[in-house]
């Protein structure tokens, strides 16, 4: 059965899923899930016949692909920094535009003066699958690493992750933003926290209408949650400690005067690769 070859089926499923840009792509992703193996699996072996059930299985997801179930939830997993990460409905999918938060969280002149194997105590709120927390733990494993999310569901996956990626040093903890912590103790939180107004018409096109609300949407203007992370983050942090909040393209300068407002220094707003504002740093006063 001619249809069955491995690169017949991926041209039927690419032209099935034309209507996305990645196409293509989505169909390599699913197919190598589907044969549990490598991407690179389907072009070292285009005529390789699958047989009925992968066939079967790989139709299905396709479809659900077609209804615009994102990838990752097709799967189970995304990779994550160089960490491969179990996704659920319950959790947001990490995006590669977190990682400019996890690289400015991890230059050494943000805290300087502190001996390279010192104790760092780093929160990371509303950690969903974990992803910025892991990635944090896994390039410092001596750093002491608190992950909140106040959605238990999301909590089983990020410490299903913890254990699948082998990280010890991070401590899962349930509640709202900076709740669970204790006040003046870290250097560092870090969040990437939901940031979409609520009624951005986005958030009811393309994957995101998958992706679970709450981690997405926060108020008329999208700010309702920085605005408490900004009030709750500084009395949680050493004095020189930092926040590092990621936001959307356009509220850099929102951002950063909801942090002048609660007392931050030191503010700037740095750009991901296409240019747009990113992520705020802002600094609890040393004097
Ligand atoms: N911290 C997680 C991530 O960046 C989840 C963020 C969220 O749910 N808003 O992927």
């Amino acid at each position: 059965m001619s249809s069955a070859r491995i690169d017949v089926v991926l041209a039927q499923a690419s032209q099935a899923l034309a209507a996305s840009t990645t196409g293509r792509l989505d169909a390599e992703l699913l197919l190598a899930h589907v044969l549990d193996k490598p991407r690179s699996y389907l072009f070292t072996w285009p005529e390789q016949l699958l047989d009925c059930a992968q066939v079967a299985a790989f139709r299905q997801l396709v479809s659900r692909r077609q209804m615009g179930v994102p990838v990752a939830y097709l799967t189970g997993y995304r990779e994550f920094w160089h960490l491969t990460l179990k996704v659920t409905e319950a959790t947001l999918i990490p995006r590669p535009d977190t990682e400019l938060l996890v690289e400015l969280a991890l230059n050494p002149e943000l805290l300087p003066g502190q001996e390279p194997s010192a104790t760092i105590r780093v929160a990371d709120l509303g950690t969903g699958t974990g992803a910025i927390a892991l990635a944090l733990a896994s390039e410092q494993p001596h750093w002491d690493i608190v992950a909140v999310d106040k959605s238990p569901e999301a909590l089983t996956v990020a410490r299903e992750n913890a254990a699948n990626n082998q990280i010890a040093n991070v401590l899962f903890l349930e509640g709202s933003w900076c709740d669970p912590l204790t006040q003046g103790a870290l250097n560092l939180i870090v969040s990437n926290p939901p940031y979409i107004a609520s009624d951005d018409p986005h958030l009811k096109i393309g994957d995101v209408r998958f992706e679970p609300i709450p981690a997405l949407a926060s108020g008329a203007d999208g700010l309702q949650d920085i605005r408490q992370i900004a009030k709750q983050s500084l009395p949680c942090l050493v004095t020189g400690g930092w926040l590092l909040l990621e936001h959307g393209y356009d509220q850099g300068a929102l951002v950063r005067a909801v942090l002048a407002q609660a007392g931050f220094s030191q503010i700037r707003t740095e750009t991901d690769l296409a240019g747009h504002d990113r992520v705020t740093l802002a600094r609890r006063p040393v004097g």
